[in-house]
């Protein structure tokens, strides 16, 4: 018999492959921190002694307790996503969290004492077949060796690290508790800053621009102290770059992506001479509306009625166009729908938005979804597919350990799977407005993804030089390089309200993870360049992408795309990833025209 259900309802996660329930996953997390600490116990002081078959043998072992510590952590923060009102669920995940610290910092030595080893004994062992399937990993840890100080200094750092985060929190909850009035057409009503911005989206226009005016207003009053938590961060960020010797505030995020400073640069560099593209796009986009100039408030105003999507449409389109790639993929998506590894319907108290989690070598991964019907949603199932995809197979070939890439390549798969979705669509869809919300959803979703997010870097660049050079972050300074930056931008072709200056106040990834931003706008356009690839010659193409999804993180970005041909590094890489966003504009162009 078949689990997959006519309706998104009853479509749920089943997590008993995970654990059984709450009580029992506590005996097991009991169980397991007292592993961590028998495995720390037993071999501690061991590492600088083995040889590769005993270093491997520890990594093996090693591997499988973080499985164990994944498949729990993730029942318990599953649970809490279903439901946040369950009261038992909350208690297990904060339960869970202390043991996830507890047995990580058991587990801690193996790094610590991989990374003191010398560097000849450590390529000599990196050499050996016994660690090739964990060596990838093992280098990179290495690289981060000469910006690691000693234990006390560490130990004084991380002291600082709850009065670092209250910067942080303090931003989020001036953010959070922003109840700004604004009459939607139900009369005045306090709105969150998340809510203002959903209205963006609205049909109506006088919508869209009193709540993009109500936004600003809203947010003025805490300007001085949103920039004071940022310019606090960023000194504190610049301040540690000089301790570990960083030589640029981007560097430990380009470490973390595995990408180098160049072909940041590059990529930059090309998305910036590109920017003429997105503003036909918004010439084209007034046109449309029937605007002689479009505003701020316009730039996500829907075209086009798409129509609904039941669930079982849904499905059958994602598995179609999976199948039709490579029936590989559409057997993943199937095997979780069975396994219950979908859990599909909004509901009161489920977790928003859409995400997948891969949970261990023998279990699916888990994906979640808020599914209501809009061909949006049938984009965002193929998006989180494609993410379930890559972590199927790369935790079928690879270890544990090194099944998951940085974030520059893990958005690759999930933007190839939508544009793949998008291309099954456009050929079977016969509604026309369909077709137009689609066409034009597709090219604004890359236009998201690539500019803004480039525009956000070169601002947060900006941002840390003045801080390099000691002035202090103040509202105006920073509303003047945002200002400057985002109008480089939209240029003559969007009229920016002056209001829309402090559009970096409430901007979460400047205050989380500095240079986050780029990575998007990179696995954009690389999965841009592999679907063309891929249109070009898909008999050559797919096995070698396949290649690509299991090799999981057990490889660099620029080493993962050198057998297509993709040199990351190179200027032209990025223009002819361009080439390719240029057609999903001209297709868009085509219906404002018609
Ligand atoms: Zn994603």
């Amino acid at each position: 018999m078949s689990r997959i259900s006519t309706s998104a309802e009853d479509v749920r996660w089943d997590l008993s492959e995970l654990s059984p329930g709450a009580e029992e996953a506590r005996a097991e997390w009991t169980g397991l921190v007292a592993r961590a600490t028998a495995f720390a116990s037993g071999n501690r002081g061991t590492v600088a002694a083995l040889d590769a078959a005993g270093l491997r043998a520890l990594l093996d072992e090693c591997d499988v307790v973080m499985q164990d510590l994944a498949r729990l952590a993730v029942y318990g923060s599953s649970r809490v996503n279903m439901d946040a009102a369950d009261v038992e669920a909350n208690d297990l995940a904060t339960f869970a969290r202390d043991r996830v610290a507890e047995a990580e910092n058991e587990l801690l030595f193996l790094d610590l004492e991989w990374i003191a080893l010398d560097d000849g004994p450590a390529e000599a062992l990196l050499a050996s077949a016994e660690l090739a399937p964990h060596a990838h990993k093992l280098r990179l840890l290495r690289e981060e060796k000469p910006y690691v100080l000693t234990e006390p200094e560490e130990q004084a750092l991380n002291a600082r690290a709850p009065s670092v985060a209250s910067w942080a929190a303090l931003h989020d909850r001036q953010i959070a508790t922003l109840e700004i009035p604004f009459d939607a057409g139900d009369g005045v009503e306090p709105h969150s800053v998340n809510l203002l911005l959903s209205l963006l989206f609205r049909p109506e226009r006088e919508i869209r621009l009193g709540a993009l005016a109500a936004l600003y207003e809203g947010l003025e009053p805490r300007t001085e102290v949103l920039a004071s938590c940022y310019d606090a961060l960023v000194g504190d960020r610049l301040g540690l770059d000089r301790v570990r010797g960083f030589a640029d505030p981007m560097q430990p995020t380009n470490m973390q992506n595995e990408v180098d400073a160049a072909t940041v640069d590059a990529m930059m560099a090309a998305t910036v001479e590109s920017y003429g593209l997105g503003r036909r796009w918004f010439e084209a986009k007034a046109r449309m509306l029937g605007l002689g100039k479009l505003h701020l408030a316009d730039q996500y105003a829907p075209v086009g009625e798409g129509r609904d999507f039941p669930w079982t449409e849904a499905v059958e389109i994602v598995d179609s166009s999976f199948d039709a790639f490579s029936p590989r993929l559409s057997e993943i998506f199937r095997s979780c729908l069975e396994a219950g590894h979908v859990d599909a319907a909004s509901r009161a108290g489920k977790a928003s938005g859409a995400y997948c989690t891969t949970v261990t070598k023998e279990i699916l991964p888990l994906v979640l979804l808020n599914y209501t019907g809009r061909f949006r949603d049938v984009v965002t199932l193929a998006h989180e597919f494609g993410h379930a995809a890559h972590g199927a197979l790369a935790l079928e070939r690879q270890t544990f350990r090194s099944h998951r890439t940085g974030l520059a390549l893990a958005e690759v798969p999930s933007t190839f799977a939508q544009l793949v979705a998008a291309d099954y669509l456009l050929e079977h869809e016969s509604d026309p407005q369909t077709r137009t919300a689609l066409v034009v959803d597709r090219l604004e979703q890359a236009m998201a993804a690539i500019f803004r997010q480039v525009v956000f870097a070169r601002f947060e660049q900006r941002a840390y030089a003045l801080r390099a050079e000691g002035r202090t972050l103040t509202p105006e300074r920073l509303s003047e390089i945002w200002f400057e930056e985002n109008s480089e931008y939209y240029g003559d072709a969007v009229e920016l309200p002056e209001a829309y200056r402090l559009g970096w106040s409430y901007v979460p990834h400047f205050i989380h993870v500095r240079f986050y931003t780029y990575a998007y706008a990179f696995a954009h356009l690389l999965a841009l360049l592999l679907h063309g690839r891929y249109r070009e010659d898909p008999e050559t193409f797919v096995p070698l992408y396949l290649d690509l999804l299991a090799s999981g993180g057990s490889a660099s970005p620029a080493d993962l795309v050198a057998p297509f041909g993709i040199d990351l590094a190179a200027a032209g890489t990025w223009r002819a990833a361009y080439d390719h966003f240029e057609v999903l504009l001209e297709q868009a162009e085509a219906l404002a025209d018609a």
